[in-house]
């Protein structure tokens, strides 16, 4: 066999072994308190997703699809229940794993984009790849091509005011899959782009997705993103009213 060929066999591999459980909450709950009120956001999630899930939290406004995220991608903790992250529980991590694992395992993107304001477009999309320690040619390389992908080319030296929600919304994305996390949580990620930049962008993480491997988890109101989902978990009043995977 060719050095080519033998590369391509070897990158396949993770793909094969596609039932992996890279995520897995058991009975999680999250309650809320504000005052004397208290709001059961999730109310006993049983959830495994697998290396390769290419899937979208669809449910009503309040349903409970962002505290899920957090959740799955450890920025929140459950009032009762258990997670595993990559084998390893997160409630029995110290801080310090549990932060290098969202550093370097999942890449996150919020809903009100959180890029920082006094760095370029370039810059924030460079910045997790930054904290890793990944060299700068490869930084700066990776960043441009993904920036260009999404349509940003010109626009990589902007500060987030001096673009638009939905080039703010690109960058995140960007700086999202930039440093090739296990996994990424988009909150919402079409929500504030128009329908044709909404399906491009849905289409590059599709490809992400098939050709590496990236396993991505959606929340999502917007028909267009179900349609593309492979699996669709349907969230109602914090609890999972159905969860299925399309077939092909
Ligand atoms: P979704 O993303 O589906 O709109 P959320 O996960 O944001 O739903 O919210 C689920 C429920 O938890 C809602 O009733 C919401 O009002 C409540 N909630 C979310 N975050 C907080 C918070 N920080 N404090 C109090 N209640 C919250
Ligand atoms: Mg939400």
């Amino acid at each position: 066999m060719a050095p080519a060929e033998i590369r391509l066999v070897a990158e396949r591999v993770p793909l094969q072994s596609a039932h992996e459980v890279i995520v897995r909450l058991e009975k999680v709950t999250r309650v809320y308190r504000q005052d004397s009120v208290a709001v059961n956001a999730l109310g006993g999630i049983d959830l495994e997703i697998r290396r390769g899930d290419f899937a979208v939290l669809v449910g009503p406004s309040g349903s409970g699809k962002t505290t899920l995220l957090n959740m799955i991608g450890g920025l929140d903790s459950p009032t009762s229940g258990r997670i595993w992250v990559a084998g390893t529980e997160i409630g029995r991590m110290s801080k310090a794993e549990l932060s290098d694992v969202r550093l370097r395992k999942i890449g996150f993107v919020f809903q009100e984009f959180n890029l920082i304001p006094v760095l370029s477009a370039l810059e924030n999309v460079e910045f997790v790849m930054l904290l890793q320690g990944t060299s700068e040619m490869v930084r700066r390389a990776r960043s441009m091509t993904l920036l260009k992908e999404l349509g940003l080319e010109g626009l990589e030296h902007r500060r987030p005011a001096q673009l638009s929600g939905g080039q703010q919304q690109r960058v995140a994305v960007a700086r999202a899959i930039a440093a090739e996390p296990t996994i990424v949580l988009p909150d919402e990620p079409t929500a504030n782009l128009d329908s044709k930049a909404g399906a491009a962008l849905m289409d590059l993480m599709r490809r992400l997705n098939e050709e590496k491997g990236v396993t991505f988890v959606f929340s999502t109101h917007d028909p267009m993103v179900v349609e593309r989902a492979r699996r669709v978990i349907r969230l109602r009043d914090g609890r999972i009213e159905s969860d299925e995977r399309k077939l092909g």
